[in-house]
């Protein structure tokens, strides 16, 4: 990854290619396994793991990711000797089996159907704990509405708060959510994720059009006294990607939290309780909190 990216996504992005089809590109050139170094900015004994592709008409092979500190080590040994690499692996898919997402709302008092959703997926890739990825996000939402029901806060529109399944593995959840809203009727005017880790709050980016991207940046000086000052165009969420197709015009707010150590923990053994920090964890939950209140009280669609 790129250190020099102060944006460790963009850095994230910038390499992603190297893991989703390094199988395909390496079995093109008839390689019979691949290794990569972790995607991953620290240098530590984690293998940071994820998804990567298969093409059924090319060879497939097996491919791993190594932690950062033995990649070093391997590449180290390449330049000076001949190396025999064995693989020991017990990957396997298994069928698919039913699960579902969790939704919770608070009703809305002038305009019922029309739903700003919020949430996080419930999911996690299975080498941690999922803890930054995503149970601080889930965590995040769930506070937020409980922030508002708490205040007794009645809200004009339906504020849906969803913890969607299956995010890491083919983003099922997020699917199924958009049609099934769509079939029962709803409008969706917003929707908010938070699906980068539980770190301290820097603002929020929007996929949609220059009027909700105005209305985004006009909530910016009451944020700033928290330190939040990112409100720009941007990635709205896997997630709730899908509500794009069935609610043409409805704009995606991703939540930004600070990305320095995000990658420390991403589908790592460590991404676990242990390492989230409450302050940080509260204040986000908070910054949601008060864009979804936001949102009730000022968005038109
Ligand atoms: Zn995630």
């Amino acid at each position: 990854m790129n250190e020099k990216e102060i944006i460790t996504f963009s850095a994230y992005g910038g390499c992603y290619v190297i893991r989703g089809n390094g199988a395909i590109e390496s079995a093109k050139l008839g390689a019979v396994g691949v290794i990569i170094r972790s995607l991953g900015l620290p240098v530590d004994e984690h293998p940071h793991t994820g998804s990567m592709h298969y093409e059924d008409s090319i060879q497939k092979i097996p491919a791993a990711a190594l932690a950062t500190k033995d990649a070093d080590i391997l590449s180290n040994y390449l330049k000076t000797s001949k190396v025999r690499f064995a693989y020991e692996m017990d990957c396997k898919n298994f069928p698919d089996a039913v699960s579902y997402n969790v939704i919770a709302e608070l009703t809305g008092s002038e305009k019922p159907n029309e739903i700003i959703t919020f949430g996080g997926h419930l999911d996690s890739w299975d080498t941690g704990e999922g803890a930054h990825d995503d149970g601080t996000g889930v965590i995040h939402c769930l506070e937020a509405l409980r922030i508002l029901k708490t205040l007794n806060y009645k809200p004009k529109h339906t504020l849906r708060v969803v913890f969607f399944m299956n995010e890491e593995n083919g983003n099922k959840g997020g699917q199924t959510y958009a049609t099934w809203s769509k079939s029962r009727g709803d409008i969706q005017i917003a929707a908010v994720e938070s699906d980068r880790g539980g770190f301290a709050p820097r603002g929020f980016e929007i996929d949609g059009n220059e009027k909700y991207l105005n209305l985004l940046q006009s909530f910016a000086p009451i944020f700033k006294p928290y330190d939040l000052h990112i409100f720009d165009k941007g990635y709205g969420g896997v997630d709730i990607g899908p509500l794009k197709k069935s609610f043409e015009g409805i704009p995606l707010f991703g939540f930004v939290p600070d990305s320095q150590r995000y990658f420390d923990f991403h589908h790592a053994p460590s991404d676990v309780f242990e390492s989230v920090n409450k302050r940080e964890l509260e204040l986000g939950c908070a910054a949601i909190g008060s864009l979804v209140y936001l949102l009730d009280k000022n968005i038109s669609f």
